[in-house]
């Protein structure tokens, strides 16, 4: 009698036991879904998947996602941000590769970590050596990546156990991953230039103006040059739009090259492109400028036919000095204006050069 009371005794604290953490379990879930659910951008999503999921759940040691990117869309997203997510979070795979890992009807893998999908998904990042959990991450009923759980415990993902609050986790981050890039693609789409992918005169207009404010609290100089292409409309004629769609691809991306965090590079309009440099000097604006047109004039616009074509660019730019007031009322209406007179004078005196605004 004495013998049942205590193995009643025991089950039923086991089973209180298991309550209790069934409860913790969900309490924790709740927790990083609300987070998911508000996270602000996709990196942001990134870091409460990877870095709030092993803090919430006692055991889960290394968390990564992996999601199939062909056009690195999301890789370009997350590089905006990745200062704040830890190294290799985020691992891009192959269609290939994930459709390999699971088949119909798509369901968490647990158990070991076997050795190629450890270096695979965790980088062989040795919290994640004793077993995995991959949950299948499904949107709009198509697969689209892995959400990978990796704990030290070999007993803590055993093949053959309940899966539904991981496949529950793994719907709740997929449909935000869908959303955070959808978010993101919004953004862009009404600031970037769709043929450069630079941002656009739009994008420009509102950051000239904050430049100008920083300047106006006396943070540093601030540099603003215009890029004009040389003869632009003869190389539509000669070869088409398309080819002349190429040129401008290239410039944008040579424009580019060595900005810091803080530049703004923009297409203004059809192919002219303005830069900002926010902290740069006149003698370092010059530079710039003179490093940029050289590398257009000497680099090679190869076309379809296998031709060579002869690209310069035009550029005018000046310079709003610190602790000088004598801009008018709006510095930034002086500035554009003599960047676009210095343009003009760049091309009145031969194309092919950099001319400075004089100072005020
Ligand atoms: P200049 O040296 O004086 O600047 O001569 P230009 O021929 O570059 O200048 P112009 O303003 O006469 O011509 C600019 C051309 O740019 C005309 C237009 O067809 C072309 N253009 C504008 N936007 C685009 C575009 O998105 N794609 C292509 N391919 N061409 C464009
Ligand atoms: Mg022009
Ligand atoms: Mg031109």
């Amino acid at each position: 009698m004495e013998q049942g009371g205590t193995t009643l005794d025991r089950e039923w604290l086991r089973l209180r036991n298991q309550l209790r953490d069934n409860e913790r379990i969900w309490a924790g879930f709740r927790q990083i879904e609300v987070q998911m659910i508000g996270s602000h951008s996709l990196t942001d999503l990134i870091g409460v998947i990877t870095q709030g999921i092993p803090e919430v759940f006692p055991g889960i040691d290394c968390v990564t996602l992996a999601c199939v990117d062909p056009e690195y869309e999301m890789l370009r997203l997350i590089e905006k941000g990745a200062s704040v997510l830890q190294p290799n979070s985020f691992v891009a795979i192959t269609r290939e590769t994930l459709d390999g890992l699971f088949t119909r009807p798509w369901l968490p893998r647990l158990g070991p970590a076997d050795a190629h999908l450890h270096s695979l998904l965790f980088s062989d990042n040795p919290s994640a050596s004793g077993s995995v959990a991959l949950s299948p991450l499904i949107r709009r009923g198509e697969l689209i990546g892995i959400l990978n759980q990796g704990s030290r415990d070999p007993r803590h993902f055993i093949s053959g156990t309940a899966t539904d609050l991981l496949e529950h986790l793994a719907a709740v981050a997929a449909l935000c991953i869908d959303n955070a890039i959808n978010q993101e693609r919004l953004k862009l789409d009404g600031l970037t230039d769709p043929l450069t992918g630079v941002s656009n005169r739009r994008f420009f207009e509102r950051r000239i103006a904050e430049e100008v404010e920083r300047w106006a609290r006396q943070v540093g100089p601030l540099v603003c040059m215009m890029v004009d292409v040389d003869f632009f409309k003869q190389v539509n004629d000669q070869y088409g739009h398309q080819v002349g769609d190429r040129v401008l691809r290239q410039i944008a991306s040579i424009l580019g090259q060595d900005l810091r965090g803080s530049d703004v590079l923009a297409r203004y309009g059809g192919e002219e492109f303005v830069l900002l440099l926010p902290g740069a000097s006149a003698a370092q604006g010059a530079a710039i400028a003179e490093r940029l047109r050289a590398n257009i004039a000497h680099s090679a616009f190869v076309i379809p036919e296998g031709i060579d074509l002869n690209v310069t660019v035009s550029v005018g730019f000046a310079c709003l000095e610190p602790g000088v007031d004598s801009y008018g009322s709006d510095p930034s209406v002086w500035l554009f204006q003599r960047v676009d007179a210095a343009l003009y004078q760049a091309k009145q005196t031969g194309r092919n050069r950099v001319i400075q605004a004089p100072p005020e």
